[in-house]
């Protein structure tokens, strides 16, 4: 398995190479971005952001202070709006109270007792925990998301009736922990599930086709 995923790596930094992700110039902002792009487009979110720093709301310790009403309407173009400001509200008042807006302390924090914490913060789920962990802390977490699924589920490797923490574990057990690769190796596996294994996927055209073609699951992901 481990000979498999670093092939499928090799195979898939070849084709798009460095993905450059996550696409923020601060943590804070990576976080900002994690939270937000629950179940909405990266364009949405990124009219969000927009409008946050605009407001010159990028950042936790103001937000601890704005006005939820407010940055529910900011925030808007990211749907589910109003929990999405509540969630941004109540990240930072954890934030502020356990680590005083420090990204450095936080990064200083355990892996595993942080991740537990922030899955106990309103609405941060293990993709947006792990987001969190990996992309704004660049700790060794590997994130799963719904295209990774999708795609170890088509070439046999995990069914989609597995766990996240499955899937994590696979990731997580036959490659070195390393921020770096975890890093792009997920962001490689976004740009795939986007642009070729989507629903209807395109094998003809992917980085991943084999040659003797095999049976593709659909999937209403
Ligand atoms: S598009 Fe086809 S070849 Fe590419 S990852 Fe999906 S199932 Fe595999």
């Amino acid at each position: 398995m481990k000979r498999r995923l670093s092939g499928m790596y090799k195979k898939l930094h070849s084709a798009f190479g460095p993905r450059k992700w996550w696409p923020a110039d601060t943590p804070e902002e990576v976080i900002f971005g994690a939270i937000l792009t629950q179940n909405a487009a990266w364009a949405n979110v990124v009219q969000a952001l927009q409008a946050l720093k605009g407001a010159r709301l990028l950042s936790f310790r103001r937000i601890a202070a704005a006005d939820e009403q407010a940055l529910a309407r900011l925030v808007r173009p990211a749907r589910y709006f109003n929990q999405k400001a509540r969630a941004l509200r109540e990240f930072a008042g954890y934030f502020g109270s356990r680590y005083n807006f420090s990204i450095e302390r936080m990064r200083r924090r355990d892996t595993l007792e942080l991740r537990d914490e922030l899955l106990g913060v309103y609405r941060i789920g293990p993709e947006t925990a792990d987001s969190i962990l990996l992309y704004a802390l660049e700790k060794p977490v590997f994130v799963i998301d719904a295209y990774t699924q999708r795609i170890l589920s088509r070439h046999g490797i995990l069914s989609m009736q597995h766990s996240y923490a499955d899937f994590q574990q696979l990731f997580m057990k036959h490659l070195r922990p390393d921020a770096a690769l975890y890093n792009d190796f997920h962001a490689q596996l976004v740009h795939l599930g986007n642009q070729y294994c989507k629903p209807k996927p395109l094998c003809d055209e992917c980085p991943l086709r084999v040659k003797r073609p095999f049976k593709v699951q659909g999937s209403t992901v």
